[in-house]
Formats: structure tokens, sequence, C-alpha cells
């Protein structure tokens, strides 16, 4: 079916942008996943072409180009020709948005142009080893001091938590009140602020994920973001978009193992005839057929209404909700389907499976995503 909403200006940004991964992403992919990190480097050659922060104003050092539809490109291209443990999209799309949408003007001048050139690498830090679901359940404090906040706690599970250089980190500002959660953007060499393990994972091997420990980091004033009090408000508005990254990336890599695995079901044979012959292929495939083109119907529809400031939190949470799963049992039926050789790692379809069981669990969980729907439907 022909997608809706994508024109010429989107295609040509398209070819450009593979055109880059199949120069510089494809031919390393391997040496970064055994190296369990993505050079820095890799951060400014995409600054150099303006493929960070595109969504910037030009005197941030962006292209202007707000459309959500040029993230969606660059997401499904990753998940075809790229590599997914890359974390591009969340230092661009998910950490820079917070200093635009909650930063002041110095803030804004101080850090963008840094990002979109790539100098400066952004992570974010909720996830607590004690508190993930439950936000309000984190123990991280700031104080507030004469010209400073004083920060101390421990975050883990931290996407480029070695690469990088600001982390946007949430912490409790009112000992009263639970609830009540600022934003400090804590910046490498602050006396105080470690990096612990990079953490060994399931998939995603590229991807550099790790503790942090902030232990008595005096956060001058003027890297508090927004207003201290409001954190929470701030996060639960920008996890919208976050829910929608993640579908997007679910629903292209769900696309891209399907392909996989119909082109192996053609080429396979088994009783004297092709894996695609028998009936057990030909109806699983045609589930996962139809489930993918109307999931690509809603994904596409979510990305406009975003792009008209109108998706839902729970809307955004059915996309990841109904993505997440789906991508889940593509790469699971893919596996079936290729048979031994879909456990053995030199075969795409067995990393993409191991890469793909986080996506139920991450930017809110399966759970938590029908949670979001159920108080929609329920109150
Ligand atoms: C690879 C990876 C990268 C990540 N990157 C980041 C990052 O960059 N920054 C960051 O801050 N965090 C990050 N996270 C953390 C991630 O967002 C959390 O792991 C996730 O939100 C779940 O929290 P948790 O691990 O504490 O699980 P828990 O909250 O302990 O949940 C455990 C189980 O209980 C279920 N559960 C919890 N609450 C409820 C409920 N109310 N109703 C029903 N079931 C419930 C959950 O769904 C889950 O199945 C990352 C995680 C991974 C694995």
């Amino acid at each position: 079916m022909q997608r809706l909403g994508f024109c010429t200006e989107h295609d040509i940004f398209r070819e450009a942008y593979r055109a880059f991964l199949q120069k510089e992403v494809q031919p390393n992919k391997q040496a970064w996943r055994q190296a369990g990190i993505v050079p820095r480097e890799m951060f400014q050659k995409m600054g150099a072409l303006g493929f960070l922060l595109v969504w910037a104003d030009e005197e941030h050092g962006g292209l202007g180009l707000w459309d959500f539809r040029y993230q969606q490109i660059m997401i499904e291209e990753d998940n075809r020709f790229g590599e997914v443990g890359f974390y591009h999209t969340l230092h661009s799309r998910l950490v820079a948005p917070y200093i635009t949408h909650f930063g002041n003007a110095a803030q804004q001048q101080r850090w963008l142009p840094r990002c979109a050139t790539g100098e400066t690498i952004l992570a974010i830090a909720m996830t607590e080893p004690d508190a993930g679901s439950d936000l309000a359940g984190m123990k991280t404090r700031a104080q507030e001091r004469s010209d400073h906040w004083l920060l101390n706690g421990a975050k883990t599970y931290i996407s480029n938590g070695i690469n990088g250089d600001v982390v946007l980190v949430a912490a409790k500002t009112n000992p009263e009140n639970p609830r009540q959660i600022g934003l400090f953007l804590v910046e490498r060499g602050m006396p105080g602020f470690e990096r612990g393990r990079q953490l060994e994972k399931m998939g995603l091997h590229a991807q550099d994920t790790a503790e942090l420990f902030f232990n008595e980091v005096r956060v001058p004033k003027e890297n508090v973001l927004g207003d201290s009090a409001l954190g929470l408000q701030y996060l639960k508005a920008s996890l919208v978009e976050e829910r929608l990254i993640s579908a997007v990336g679910s629903l292209a890599n769900a696309q891209c193992g399907f392909a996989l695995t119909r082109d192996y079901v053609n080429e396979r044979r088994a009783f004297g005839k092709k894996i695609a012959d028998f009936q057990n292929t030909r109806f699983t495939l045609a589930d996962l057929a139809a489930d993918l083109e109307v999931a690509q119907v809603y994904v596409d529809r979510c990305v406009d209404l975003h792009n008209a400031g109108e998706l839902s939190a729970h809307s955004a949470a059915k996309a990841k909700l109904v993505t997440s799963e789906l991508e889940a049992r593509v790469m699971d039926a893919g596996v079936q389907l290729h048979g031994g050789a879909g456990y053995m790692q030199e075969y795409e379809i067995c990393q993409r499976f191991l890469d793909a069981r986080v996506s139920r669990i991450f930017a809110g969980s399966s759970e938590i995503m029908k949670e979001i729907i159920a108080r929609s439907v329920l109150g």
C-alpha cells in the first residue's frame, strides 16, 4: 500500500541519508558491536552532514526540519541499512528538544549548536536501580544551595552512558513531595559525576548503556532546566515523542525482519518444496503482513498528529504497545521459520530478534502502556 504523507523532499532526504549509512555505518557495524560502542567521531560525521538535530532552527545549527517525518525516515533507514545501537536519535530528537522546549535562550545558545555538530553528545537519566516504571520512586536528590544544587544519587541502564557529555538527570527537589522533580544538565568532568560499568546486554551490542553516579555534584543554577519543581510534567510531555520514536523503530525493525523471513522461506527447501509452500508458513506470513500494514497506517497517522501537535499520550502508548508486541511476534516467527539458522548469530534474523527484545521494556513497558491506555478508556 502506498504510504501517505511523504513527498519528493522526503525521498531525496531518505536517499541522502541511506547513502551516508551505506558509506559510513554499514562497513563498521560489526566492529562497533564487538567494541560495544559507536565511536564519538560518528556523531561529528553526522553533524558535519547536517543529520543531527535536523529539527533545530538554523540559529542553533539545525536545518529547521521540524516535520517528524525526517526523523522517521532516519529511524527507518537505520533499521534497514544502519546500526540500531547507534543512538543518534536519542541525542537528536529525544533529549535535545528538552533544551528547546524547557530551557532558556542562554541554555539553547550554549548547548544546541554543539549538539548539532556532534561535539556534545546527550543522554537522559531517569531510571535508577530501584525505580524505573515508577519514576516518582526515584531516590536521586538535588538540594538547593546559594548558587548551585547539590546532586546525589545513582542511575542505571543509561543509553549513551559512556559517550554522553551532557546528561539530563532527573532528581527529587523537595523531600516533602515525592512528585516534585527537577531536571539538571550534568556535564562531563563535573567533580563527583562518575561513570560505572558499561552494561552487557542481550542485544543492541553497539550501544553504550551504563551506570552513572552522582556524589555531591555541584550543579550550577544555570544548568537547571526550566522550573525545578516541574520535571515530572516535562518528562510526561516528552515521553509522548519518545514513545512515537520507539514505535517507528519497532515497526521498521519488524518490516525488515518480515522481509528477511519472506526471502529465506522462498529459498530454503524441505520435503521437496519451498518452506514458503507450507500452509503454516503462508498463514503465518499472511497474518503478519496484514498486521504490519495496519500498524504502518496507524503509525504514519500518529506522525501526522504529532506534527500537528495533537498526538495524545494514549495514542502514542497504543502505537508503542502494538508495534513492539508485533515486532516481537515477527521476530519470533522469523527465527522459527529460519529453523536452526535463526538461532545462529551469523543470520541477521537472530540479531534482530535479540535487538528487538528490549522494545517491550524500555521507554515504558507494555504493561505501563496498557495502564495509560486503560486510563483513557476507563478513567
Ligand atoms: C537497553 C536499555 C536502555 C535504556 N535506556 C534508558 C535511558 O537512556 N534512560 C533511562 O532513564 N532509562 C533507560 N532505560 C530504562 C528503562 O526505561 C526501564 O528499564 C523501563 O522503564 C522499566 O523499568 P524497570 O527496568 O525499573 O522495570 P520495573 O519498573 O521494575 O518493572 C518490572 C516489571 O514490572 C512491570 N510493572 C511495573 N509497574 C507496573 C504496573 N503499574 N502495572 C503492571 N506491571 C508493572 C513492568 O512492566 C515490568 O514487566 C533503558 C533500559 C534498557 C533495557
